[in-house]
């Protein structure tokens, strides 16, 4: 079975690992302090907080923002379930806009109509998740402009957008964010194991998250309670709720190593992207629409069947793709539609869009060590399916 998406270790990342799993730090060393340099310079943020996972890094980037009880969250309809799980942790009221059907990311038109809707109900988000869809950047410009107006603050979920750029800012800048965080999960571009990142330019914002990433404590003495008596060197305080959200030493190590060598990893991803895309001009299917002022991260490739142009079903041909070995995806069922949100009530009419999206999409196999030999039989296949 050719798999839709598969990791990759090589030599040089085995050797990382041993390395530091010889060092004297297994949690919270010398690794995870250089990632976060790597990643600062690689994404031109100032700051950048590495922790365990993308959920993670979304819920203390939420806590971070200051999201409580009885605030807004509103995020994208077609995304990973953590996209907004990170507002419900934090008892936040959750809220979905539909997608646009060229890149499949958050309407800008049906955003800018849902906030003055919500501005004369009073019910203005407090934050937005953006997704940037496949590695694909949202309308960041647009959106930006319009957190100024209603007074949201703006989290990138760039889960699948680590090394793509939003016209000339690198993703993970916060050029026109508060918060861009990113996955370091198997499957990703770069993977840690399990791992994720929190970028940012606001260094309040950024004082806060290391302290939420590690149970809220402090080692430094201008927080401290005045005690009688001296206190030791190794004192530490509590000094708000945190968690243990700390990823280990060896991960970050992985992952720097991983990072070395992202250029080549997108570059070969972009390949298979075009070769697929040329391959299937004149079949009944809709690639992505990427920007071609901006550039894509490459992390999945979606695409729809155009029912339009084709008697045939997108179950026939995912069966038939699976019968000839090749696994599909699909990214994603829209949210609102997994059983736990059975009893948020959604207006059919305002997500047309996702209704067409789900009904028609799906993801072919997309990964750095896709051989040229089974590039060219997923081509076939799929060409067959349509000759038949
Ligand atoms: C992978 C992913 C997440 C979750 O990341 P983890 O590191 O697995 O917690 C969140 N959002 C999106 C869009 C993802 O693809």
């Amino acid at each position: 079975m050719i798999p839709y998406a598969k990791h990759q270790i090589n030599d040089d990342d085995i050797r990382a690992v041993t390395k530091s799993l010889k060092s004297n730090n297994l949690t919270q060393g010398k690794e995870v302090k250089l990632f976060e340099q790597d990643l600062k310079k690689f994404c031109n943020s100032k700051f950048a907080t590495v922790v365990n996972s993308c959920t993670s890094a979304l819920h203390i980037s939420c806590l971070a923002l200051d999201l409580k009880r009885g605030d807004y969250l509103w995020t994208t309809s077609v995304s990973f379930v953590a996209s907004v799980n990170c507002g419900l942790y934090c008892g936040a009221k959750v809220d979905f806009i539909d997608i646009n059907l060229n890149n499949y990311n958050i309407d800008v038109g049906a955003l800018s109509k849902k906030l003055q809707k919500a501005k004369l109900k009073k019910k203005l988000p407090k934050i937005i998740v953006v997704v940037h869809l496949g590695g694909e950047p949202c309308e960041m410009r647009k959106i930006f402009e319009l957190s100024k107006k209603y007074k949201f603050k703006i989290i990138e979920d760039a889960c699948h957008a680590l090394s793509a750029r939003y016209k000339k800012h690198k993703i993970g800048s916060c050029k026109y964010s508060d918060i861009t965080t990113f996955s370091f999960h198997a499957i990703k571009n770069v993977t840690s194991g399990e791992g994720g990142a929190v970028l940012t330019n606001n260094q309040v914002i950024a004082d806060k998250l290391k302290l939420l990433r590690s149970h809220g404590i402090s080692f430094e003495k201008k927080f401290f309670v005045k005690r009688r008596f001296k206190i030791l060197p190794t004192h530490y305080e509590q000094i708000m709720l945190g968690y243990n959200y700390r990823m280990t030493d060896f991960q970050a190590a992985l992952a720097r190593s991983q990072l070395k060598r992202l250029k080549e990893i997108v570059k070969k991803r972009q390949k298979i992207v075009e070769y697929y895309n040329s391959a299937f001009k004149d079949l009944p299917l809709i690639p992505q629409v990427l920007d071609l002022k901006s550039k894509s991260g490459y992390h999945l490739y979606i695409l729809r069947i155009e029912t339009k142009k084709t008697n045939k079903t997108r179950l026939q041909l995912v069966n038939y793709l699976n019968k000839n070995n090749i696994q599909v995806g699909f990214h994603y069922i829209p949210i609102f539609t997994h059983r736990y949100f059975k009893s948020f009530r959604m207006n059919e009419k305002d997500f047309s869009n996702t209704e067409v999206f789900s009904k028609t999409a799906f993801s072919l196999p997309l990964y750095n060590q896709l051989s040229k030999k089974n590039l060219r039989y997923i081509v076939k296949i799929v060409k067959d399916f349509f000759k038949k």
